[in-house]
């Protein structure tokens, strides 16, 4: 069992060990059934229609939709009375997982499962929910989310789409514009945002588009996910009966944001497929590519690239389950508080908005990686539409867009981390200030224990933390409240956080892995992570303190950073050539089948 009661962002502080975190290994038999289930339900329906698909067949995405539906998977989180599977959390992310590698139908489908379906889900009537939720489960009503306007994206809450009750004080009347809006084309029930009157929030609304006033412009012309449907959707004197209001007046905006909280580590973790797809072709097509008479895979250079796709993969791999399984822990410990289960995953998302926050970001990102480095090996080839990673490379850019962008995910982690500290939820001041204290005193020297090859990256994450929160409680101490204006530096110390926890995340696994399977790939795999997270690390704090530091204070800080950062050199060259090889001669990258 996983013990650990944390809150988000307490990674900072705390110490972790590899039997309190979850790691996809530890997915047992039923689940990884399912999700070979779901694999199968793929490759015969889904896989062999892409290019109709990407063609935007008219039809098409709905029809497979409704075939995911008919074999549950549009329901994975549901609870049983509305038709759904009420699968625990990380079995619902380890089906998003599979499903990733679809790119348009894998945002057709986290949008009708994720942002269409959930607020309904959590903040709907009983009687809202029983029109809706079995429709949206089984797949006869297809569902969008229209929150994002022409003028408010990222500031959500600037919509101008208004709503008024009628004379008759029977309907709300809506007027607006939505844009991008994901399944638009063929959805049957929207979840809308506007504000009532002149609230100062957002409410939100559920809108069947048979409802008179509804129109929408053709589709956009995207770079990517070409297959999805997204449209422009225009509401013109709509009539929406007083009942279909989802949750409170000037909720709307509060759903809107836990409802992405869930979205984000979804996308963090629908990533994946895709990532363990390139790599795995690419591997393929580095082997039989013949360049100067050998394969391309023998060239150091490709297998640089594949050494650091493979171990971004395995991080992020590790980041997005670690975390589903965090949020797990909290509902079940705040269901037995006795909270019903939906307040207590709405609860346990909210405490690891960090984590969300930090999955989409880094996986988002790490998508683009290994689909550009994809591309190039295979050179030419890469970039014709005759192979499929010209596609994944135009998807893969779409993830740092929606749900939130990377900019407005990295402000949220430390502007999560400074409330929760101000209000003492979590106290980085306090911790930061320690450390200062113990940099005032005379080093120490490391002590590890040399029987544990994993007690050298324990110490070494233990130092970074350090250094971490000497830069996060300098900065937020000399700019105090106005911080928030200093977004260079706060984006300076997210990238810093974000990369602690992969690479916290990733020797956890390593060593959890190694418990039972002492493979010398693993002990490769959490050295070359070292030293790619702590120069990250180190540039970050180093850029972050530049830029506002002078003089005596900047040295003082700088040093800090360098003491806490400093670790034995190690030979990067071998050590990611090992990870590449092994990976080259078994031919692929896959989640459950790695040593
Ligand atoms: C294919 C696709 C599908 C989509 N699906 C949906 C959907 O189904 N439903 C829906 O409601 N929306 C959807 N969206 C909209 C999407 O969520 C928004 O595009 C996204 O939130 C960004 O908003 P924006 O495009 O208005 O960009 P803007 O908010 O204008 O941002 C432009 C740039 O400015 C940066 N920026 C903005 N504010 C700040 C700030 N405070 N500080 C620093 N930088 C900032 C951003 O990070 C970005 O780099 C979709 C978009 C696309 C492209």
């Amino acid at each position: 069992m996983y013990n650990e009661s944390i809150i988000g962002g307490e990674f900072l502080i705390k110490e972790s060990n590899p039997e309190n975190i979850f790691i996809p290994e530890d997915f047992n038999e039923e689940q990884k059934m399912m999700a070979d289930a779901c694999q199968d339900f793929l490759e015969k329906e889904i896989i062999p229609k892409t290019e109709e698909v990407e063609k935007c067949k008219p039809g098409l995405m709905s029809n497979l939709l409704k075939k995911s539906g008919d074999l549950g998977l549009l329901g994975l989180s549901i609870s049983e009375e509305f038709g759904g599977m009420n699968m625990t959390f990380n079995t619902s992310m380890l089906i998003a997982d599979v499903i990733g590698i679809t790119g348009s139908f894998s945002t057709a489908y986290g949008a009708h499962t994720g942002i269409a379906t959930l607020p309904l889900y959590f903040y709907g009537t009983d009687v809202q929910k029983k029109k809706y939720l079995p429709g949206l489960v089984s797949g006869d009503i297809m569902g969008a989310y229209c929150l994002t306007e022409p003028d408010s994206g990222s500031d959500a809450n600037a919509a101008k789409s208004r709503a008024v009750l009628s004379k008759n004080k029977k309907s709300y009347i809506i007027n607006g514009q939505k844009m991008w809006i994901t399944n638009g084309g063929f959805a049957d029930l929207l979840t809308v945002f506007a504000k009532i009157d002149n609230d100062k929030y957002l409410s939100a609304f559920l809108i069947e588009k048979d409802f008179s006033g509804i129109t929408m412009n053709e589709e956009e012309n995207k770079l990517g996910i070409k297959g999805s449907s997204t449209r422009q959707i225009f509401f013109n004197n709509v009539f929406v009966p007083i009942e279909n209001l989802l949750g409170q007046r000037e909720e709307g905006f509060k759903i809107a944001l836990n409802i992405l909280n869930i979205g984000r580590i979804k996308l963090g973790v629908g990533v994946l497929g895709g990532c363990r797809a390139v790599i795995s072709s690419s591997i393929q097509y580095s082997n039989e590519r013949i360049q100067f008479g050998v394969p391309i895979s023998s060239f150091g250079a490709i297998k640089n690239k594949i050494a650091q796709m493979v171990v971004k993969t395995f991080s992020c791999e590790a980041i997005t389950y670690r975390a589903g399984q965090e949020i797990e822990n909290k509902v079940i410990e705040f269901e037995k508080e006795g909270l019903s289960k939906n307040k207590s995953e709405l609860k346990a998302l909210e405490l690891f908005s960090v984590e969300c926050a930090i999955c989409k970001v880094y996986a988002s990102e790490i998508l683009d990686y290994v689909v550009d480095e994809g591309v190039q090996i295979y050179g030419g080839m890469g970039f014709s539409e005759e192979v499929p990673m010209a596609r994944a490379y135009r998807d893969a850019r779409i993830s740092r867009i929606y749900e939130g962008t990377s900019e407005i995910n990295r402000l949220l982690i430390l502007g999560i981390l400074l409330k929760r500290s101000v209000k003492n939820e979590i106290n980085l001041f306090n911790e930061s200030k320690k450390v200062l204290n113990e940099l005032m005193s005379v080093p120490t020297f490391e002590d590890y224990d040399i029987n544990n090859n994993f007690s050298k990256y324990y110490n070494h994450i233990k130092k970074i933390k350090k250094g971490i929160l000497i830069i996060f409680g300098n900065a937020a101490l000399h700019f105090k409240n106005k911080i928030n204006e200093e977004q260079e530096i706060l984006m300076n110390i997210s990238d810093m956080i974000i990369e602690l926890y992969a690479f916290e995340s990733l020797v956890l696994r390593t060593n959890k892995i190694y418990l039972n399977q002492p493979n010398a790939i693993l002990l490769e795999l959490a050295q070359a992570s070292m030293y790619e997270s702590t120069k990250n690390i180190y540039s970050s704090g180093f850029e972050a303190s530049c830029s506002y530091l002078e003089g005596e204070e900047l040295n003082f800080i700088l040093s800090a950073l360098k003491r806490y950062t400093n670790y034995n050199p190690i030979n990067l060259k071998d050590c990611r050539r090992k990870i590449a090889d092994h990976f080259i001669k078994k031919g692929n990258y896959k989640l459950f089948n790695l040593l």
